[in-house]
C-alpha cells in the first residue's frame, strides 16, 4: 500500500447512528441506534490523525449520519474545541454539517457562527414534494419542522446550501422546484437522484437507466435554463462542479478521494475506521473484512493502511479507476467514481460504468459540453455575418 503521499482530506465522523425522523428512501440500517461517540473517541480521532503525517492542510471535518442534530449544541461545543486543542498550526480545519433542519434553534445558529460551520440542509422542495418521502417516525410530514429551520437560518444570517433528493415525481418538476427555490431565498441547490442503497430499493432505478437518464438530463437542462432566465440561483452543484472541472487548466487534475486511500476518513460512533466511500462503513462484506481498517482505540493509522481490509479494497479499487481510465471518456473529469456504487450495482469494485456515475458524471457533463458548443457555434455566425457586411465609410 503506498503511504508516501496518503493526505487524510476529509474526515466523515458519525456522532450518532441515529435519526429522529424517518425518510422513505433511507439506506442507514442503525438509524434506530441511540448509540453516541464519545468525547475519548473524538479525541483518540484526532490524535491518531494529527500524530500522523497525513493530515492535509486543509481538512474537512462532516458530521454525518443519522441526524447530528440530534445531540446537543454542548457537546459540538466541547468537541470543536477538544480538536481545536489538537489542532497543528500548519492545519486549517472546517466542521461541516448535513441536517434535516428539523431540530434547528437559535443556539444552533450561534454555534455554527462561532464556528463558521459549513451547513447542508435536507429539503426536497415544495410541501407535496417534501412530505412523500421526508416524515417522522410517525408518517407525517416534516416539510413545516425543516422550513422553520431554514428560515431561520436566514434570519440569522447563516449561510447553506439546499440538498434536494430527486424521486420520480420531482425529475418533472424542475420549474416548481426553482420557482420554490426563489421565493424561499435559497441560492446554492444540489440535486441527488434517488438511490438504491442498503435495503431501499430506489423507484427510479426499477424504471430502467435509460429513462432515468433522460428524465434526469431533461430536468437539470430546464432547470440550468431557468436559472439563467431568472437570477435568484448562484450555484448548481451538478452544473458548477462539471464546468469547474471542464474548464480548468491543462495541468490541473481532477482528484477522486473515494478511490484514494484514507483520503477520506470515515468513523463510526464506536471509533471503527473504513475508506473510500463513506456508505462502506457498517456493512457487513466478507472478501473485504466488513471494510474495517481497524478501530482508533487500539490501532494506528500504520496499522490501518496495512489492514486486509485496505489490502483487499484497495486492489480491486485500483483496478476499477485503472478500467475506467482505459474505457471512459468522461475518466479527465470523474477521476475513477463511487466505490460503493460500483460495488452495489455490478458486484465488484473493479468495473467502470454503473447508473449512478452515469447521471451524476455523463449526464451533466453532456449537457455542459453541449451548451458550449451551442456557443461557440453562435458565435462562428455571428462572425461570419459580420464579414458580409459592408465596411463603414
Ligand atoms: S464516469 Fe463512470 S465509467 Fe467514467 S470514469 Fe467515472 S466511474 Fe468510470
Amino acid at each position: 500500500m503506498p503511504q508516501s503521499d496518503t493526505r487524510i482530506r476529509t474526515v466523515v465522523l458519525q456522532p450518532t447512528p441515529f435519526c429522529n425522523i424517518r425518510c422513505k428512501y433511507c439506506y442507514l440500517p442503525t438509524r434506530d441506534d441511540t448509540s453516541t461517540m464519545s468525547l475519548d473517541t473524538i479525541e483518540t480521532t484526532f490524535r491518531r490523525i494529527f500524530e500522523s503525517t497525513y493530515a492535509d492542510e486543509d481538512l474537512t471535518i462532516i458530521w454525518h449520519a443519522g441526524e447530528p442534530l440530534v445531540l446537543p449544541v454542548s457537546y459540538y461545543e466541547t468537541a470543536f474545541q477538544s480538536i481545536e486543542r489538537l489542532r497543528p498550526t500548519s492545519v486549517r480545519l472546517r466542521h461541516s454539517f448535513q441536517t434535516n433542519g428539523t431540530l434547528l434553534n437559535k443556539a444552533w445558529c450561534d454555534l455554527f457562527r462561532r464556528w463558521n460551520v459549513g451547513l447542508g440542509l435536507s429539503i426536497d422542495g415544495p410541501r407535496s414534494l417534501h412530505n412523500a418521502n421526508r416524515i417522522t417516525r410517525a408518517g407525517k410530514g416534516t416539510f413545516d419542522q425543516a422550513m422553520r429551520g431554514a428560515r431561520l437560518l436566514k434570519a440569522e444570517g447563516i449561510r447553506f446550501h439546499i440538498i434536494s433528493v430527486l424521486s420520480q415525481a420531482a425529475l418533472h418538476k424542475a420549474g416548481e422546484l426553482h420557482s420554490f427555490y426563489l421565493e424561499e431565498g435559497f441560492h446554492d441547490v444540489c440535486f441527488n437522484v434517488e438511490e438504491s442503497e442498503g435495503d431501499h430499493v430506489s423507484t427510479l432505478m426499477q424504471q430502467g437507466k435509460d429513462s432515468t437518464r433522460l428524465q434526469f438530463l431533461q430536468f437539470l437542462q430546464t432547470f440550468w435554463t431557468l436559472s439563467r432566465e431568472a437570477p435568484g440561483i448562484d450555484f448548481i452543484r451538478e452544473i458548477d462542479g462539471i464546468i469547474t472541472r471542464i474548464f480548468r487548466p491543462e495541468e490541473a487534475k481532477v482528484g477522486n478521494d473515494q478511490v484514494e486511500p484514507l483520503a477520506m476518513m470515515n468513523v463510526d460512533c464506536k471509533g471503527n475506521v473504513g475508506t473510500f466511500s463513506p456508505e462502506l462503513l457498517g456493512y457487513r462484506n466478507e472478501r473485504y473484512h466488513d471494510f474495517l481498517l481497524g478501530n482508533v482505540h487500539t490501532h494506528t493509522l500504520e496499522q490501518m493502511l496495512h489492514s486486509e481490509a485496505m489490502e483487499a479494497m484497495a486492489i480491486d479499487i485500483r483496478a476499477g479507476v485503472e478500467a475506467c481510465r482505459q474505457e471512459c471518456d468522461y475518466f479527465s473529469l470523474c477521476g475513477g467514481g463511487a466505490p460503493v456504487n460500483k460495488l452495489a450495482e455490478t458486484g465488484s469494485f473493479a468495473s467502470t460504468e454503473t447508473s449512478f456515475c452515469n447521471l451524476v458524471q455523463i449526464v451533466p457533463a453532456d449537457l455542459v459540453l453541449r451548451a458550449f458548443s451551442q456557443m461557440e457555434q453562435s458565435l462562428v455566425e455571428v462572425s461570419q455575418s459580420d464579414e458580409l457586411l459592408p465596411a463603414c465609410a
